[in-house]
């Protein structure tokens, strides 16, 4: 099982992997700073899994965003809140050419099934309680 990350490690990383990724890479051709259907161009191998976000001690993540204002989930600036869907349920990608983390994870299920990835920005990071 994947290591859990909470949330101050994954922002150090996030941090780690702003800091030596400007080089250009395949990963960026699609701008994945919203969240994205995974592009068909996009070659899994290349991305190795770091962790995730889902706490091993929650066995039912909930299915509430955090979207404060008029943000919207498919916002390029909505934060990311790891307690809140749909990061709860992340795994962490690293792009093993460059360095840039990615959040994957599936959306739907039955009939309707979607891979969803989103690069990580450091600074959208948000360490947010959930409400009682
Ligand atoms: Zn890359």
């Amino acid at each position: 099982m994947a290591q859990y990350l909470n949330t101050a490690t994954f922002l150090e990383l996030a941090r780690a992997a702003q800091a030596c990724a400007a080089a250009p890479c395949s990963c960026a051709k699609t701008p994945l700073e919203g969240w994205q259907s995974q592009p068909l161009s996009l070659d899994e191998t290349q991305f190795e899994e770091i962790g995730t976000l889902l706490r091993e001690d929650d066995p039912e993540p909930t299915f509430t965003e955090y979207l404060p204002g008029k943000t919207t989930y498919w916002a390029v600036d909505a934060p990311i809140a790891p307690r809140y869907f749909p990061y709860n349920r992340c795994a962490v990608w690293q792009c093993s050419l460059c360095g840039r983390l990615y959040l994957h994870y599936v959306e739907g299920g039955g009939y309707f099934v979607d891979r969803r990835i989103r690069a990580v920005q450091a600074a959208l990071i948000e360490d947010v309680p959930l409400e009682a």
